[in-house]
């Protein structure tokens, strides 16, 4: 992972932003809250400052804005940022658009590294047949601050028959995002996948070419090129194939969420979208509006990135209690019946929590 907020062995005090936001966010929160209060009691030394902030559709309702200026304010001055999920479909700009202030946390701070693990914790989980567990287990490293996306906030004219969305690819973009994959590719399999459209758009011919000047200073890292839809192809053919995949914006929002089916669906996607400075740590998924409230959704991607955070943080009191968390994920969801209902099971988000638990206590 980059360079953690924190540094050395001390048991400092950290300062972690919370952003429920709105929808199944508020619920997952709740129940990855409940597994940092855990780990509080089993790991001598771990000390975080939790400091609740409000953003979100519920709180543009409110106040006329999704991001207020002292939850940024506080996600710029906390050592990392815990995020629910944000916006709600009734929730509508005057142009017709929907609040997403997640997406203008990455932007606004230049969350370039949007690092998105998917691994499979049980062969029940996949839609894939002859596939075990485990042996999924790739990352989308997605460009998260230009490619296509970079046009988002154009506004579309009442009578506008044509719309042009441009994907912007830069020298200084580029090339952050491939150190990192590199450095992530590095501290795993060494294997790195560049996905993109090269043989058709030339945004894409100058991002391979950026990508192959960088790969040049890793030559310990296996390097291979893939179009995107060759690539959503063989992510379903053969995904142990892959370590690290990365990507565009766009193509890695999409094959993210491809990934994310591999192993069980949004409720298994974990995410962190990190910058040089300010590193956000979030479930792949949205609020989920038609599950809201009914205390069914799937806490385990909110968990496990809480676990990424703890990763992250990198001092070794944060990452032995990672890797508990860990573990104990690990020892859930070897049970069949430790599941909710979008993979198939009849668990709540209290009971997937309370088996996290216990795998804790069991730890
Ligand atoms: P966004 O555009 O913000 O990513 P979305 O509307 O595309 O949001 P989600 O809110 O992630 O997508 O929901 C997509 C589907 O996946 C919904 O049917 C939802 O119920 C389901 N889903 C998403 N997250 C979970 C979860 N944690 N547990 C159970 N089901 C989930």
């Amino acid at each position: 992972m980059p360079v953690p907020a924190a540094d050395g062995n001390a048991d400092q005090v950290l300062t972690i932003a919370v952003l429920p936001g709105d929808g199944i966010g508020i619920e997952v929160m709740d129940a990855a809250l409940a597994v940092l209060r855990q780990l509080q009691q089993q790991v001598p030394g771990l000390q975080l400052r939790l400091q609740h902030c409000s953003a979100g559709a519920s709180e543009y309702q409110q106040s006329g804005t999704a991001l207020p200026q002292e939850t940024l304010q506080a996600c710029r001055n906390a050592d990392a940022v815990l995020l629910g999920a944000m916006g709600l479909p009734h929730v509508r700009q005057p142009d017709g658009r929907e609040v997403t202030p997640q997406i203008d946390l990455r932007e606004h701070f230049q969350l370039y590294q949007g690092i998105r693990p998917a691994y499979l914790h049980h062969d029940m989980d996949t839609p894939l047949r002859s596939v075990q567990a485990g042996e999924i287990d790739l990352i989308v490293v997605r460009e998260s601050t230009e490619g296509l996306f970079h046009s988002r906030g154009q506004q579309v004219a009442p009578d506008a028959d044509t719309v042009d969305d441009l994907l912007r690819v830069t020298r200084t973009g580029s090339h952050r995002l491939f150190h990192a994959a590199f450095r992530l590719a590095r501290q795993r399999r060494r294997k790195l996948t560049l996905v993109d459209k090269a043989n058709v758009l030339p945004s894409m011919v100058l991002f391979r070419r950026y990508f192959d000047e960088i790969a040049e200073q890793y030559p310990d890292v296996q390097t291979e090129r893939m179009y995107v839809d060759a690539a959503a192809l063989h992510m379903v053919r053969r995904p142990q194939s892959f370590d690290v995949i990365v990507t565009e914006n766009m193509f890695g929002d999409i094959l993210s969420d491809l990934a994310a089916a591999l192993v069980g669906g949004m409720g298994m996607a974990p995410s962190a979208d990190i910058g040089e400075h300010v590193a956000v740590f979030q479930p792949c998924h949205g609020t989920a509006p038609d599950i809201a409230g009914l205390g069914i959704a799937n806490p385990i991607a909110m968990i496990l990135s809480l676990g990424m955070m703890l990763e992250w943080l990198g001092t070794e009191t944060t990452c032995s209690a990672a890797a508990l968390l860990r573990t104990a994920v690990v020892t859930a969801l070897r049970d069949p019946a430790v599941r909710t209902p979008d993979l198939g099971g009849n668990c709540t988000t209290a009971a997937i929590t309370q088996a996290v638990l216990a795998g804790l206590q069991a730890g």
